[in-house]
């Protein structure tokens, strides 16, 4: 009797939505050497802030939730004695804020975070830190492209937050955050639905100009989404948004209200830059001065309209964020392709120079051949 040949074992390649598919998105040789190649950063102080920021958020919900604290605000000590578990936490694992301005910035933006946005965000948490995934099947025009065989991907994602809204319940009621959702929910919706929420430890970043290249804006975008279908074969709710917070809005630094206000006079702003400035907010930005005068004090409600961005969600716009991430494995798995058959690593990888602050905290930035060339170092004089 022919007995049948066992297959061989295939193992689905697993992409995580944030290290793997944003991170290629953010710049593709980066990537290599970070993730794939699992080089320590030699400054992780933005590795530091992203960590130590989505931890505090996660450790005071907790504390509310197991009715250990009331809501927040919370007193300065109570405060600094969660900063410094997280701290040592962080540190066991080697990840130190080396500098101390930053640490100071980063401790008075958590401040902020659990003071200002905790008490309008935790009454509406139903689950943090929930971990998603799902099987892609890729593309017949993506699969034709790859070197391996593989025709389906593994999408793995933690989401920050799921919120469990109820639009009419009392509880709810002045709410500025839900408020804030309201306004960009498509007409009529359900009387109780799904929200996801996502943590950014970074400023609100400007949406690309038509004929740009896509940016932060339109990555975290397909994120949300993604998260999004991700979430709904876990649960029965509708997910009808998604809310990006961008956490150094609510403590802004002199740089970010500069280049505000130079937005503000311009006024080549969309709402997605500059959302309406309450009259008092506009005067105090428009009005100063920057050389002489201490930083204008922006209301509380100004600064979470900065924070927040809600991006409504529908199966259509599901479809596109998925497919576009299709090709960002595809294009992954290209640069693997050719670095295995060329033998040449920076080469082979896509590169990002777009956005500064990655290119200022990257490592490769000495050898990179775009950092070099949109900074190369220019002798007094001499124009390149
Ligand atoms: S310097 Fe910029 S373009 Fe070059 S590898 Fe780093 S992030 Fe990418």
């Amino acid at each position: 009797m022919p007995l049948s040949v066992r297959p061989p074992i295939q193992t689905l390649p697993s992409y995580s939505l944030t290290g793997d598919l944003l991170g290629f998105l953010r710049c593709g040789l980066q990537y290599r050497y970070s993730r794939l190649g699992k080089l320590p950063p030699s400054h992780p102080v933005q590795l530091w802030f992203g960590q130590f920021i989505h931890a505090v958020l996660e450790e005071s919900y907790r504390q509310v939730k197991e009715k250990r604290k009331s809501l927040p605000p919370w007193s300065d000590p109570d405060l600094l004695e969660i900063f410094e578990r997280i701290d040592r936490r962080l540190a066991a694992r080697n990840i130190i804020c080396w500098n101390e301005d930053s640490q100071k910035l980063g401790y008075s933006r958590a401040t902020s975070a659990v003071n200002e946005l905790g008490p309008l965000l935790f009454p509406l948490i139903n689950q943090a830190e929930v971990r998603v995934r799902g099987a892609r099947k890729l593309p017949a025009a993506i699969i034709k492209l790859l070197g391996r065989d593989m025709e389906r991907y593994e999408m793995l994602g933690v989401i920050d937050v799921v919120t469990q809204v109820e639009l009419f319940s009392p509880k709810h009621r002045g709410n500025k955050l839900l408020e804030l959702m309201v306004e960009e929910l498509p007409e009529n919706p359900p009387d109780e639905f799904e929200v996801i929420v996502d943590y950014k430890g970074m400023k609100r970043p400007a949406q690309s100009e038509e004929g740009e290249n896509v940016g932060l804006w339109e990555i975290y975008e397909w994120q949300v989404h993604t998260y999004a279908h991700l979430r709904s074969l876990l649960t029965t709710k509708p997910i009808i948004a998604g809310v990006v917070v961008y956490l150094n809005e609510l403590v802004p630094t002199k740089s970010d209200l500069i280049a505000l206000q130079i937005a503000l006079k311009r006024r080549t702003s969309t709402k997605e830059l500059l959302p309406e400035l309450g009259s008092k907010d506009e005067a105090l930005l428009r009005d100063w001065k920057f050389k002489e005068q201490p930083m204008p004090k922006l209301s509380r409600d100004f600064r979470l309209q900065r924070a927040i961005r809600v991006i409504p969600i529908s199966p259509m716009s599901i479809r596109d964020s998925l497919n576009e991430f299709d090709g960002v494995v595809g294009r992954i798995e290209k640069c693997l392709m050719d670095e295995a058959s060329t033998g040449k690593l920076i080469s082979s990888w896509d590169r990002n120079a777009t956005h500064e602050p990655t290119c200022a905290a990257c490592d490769t930035r000495t050898f990179c051949p775009d950092f070099t060339t949109e900074t190369s170092p220019r002798l007094p004089g001499f124009k390149l």
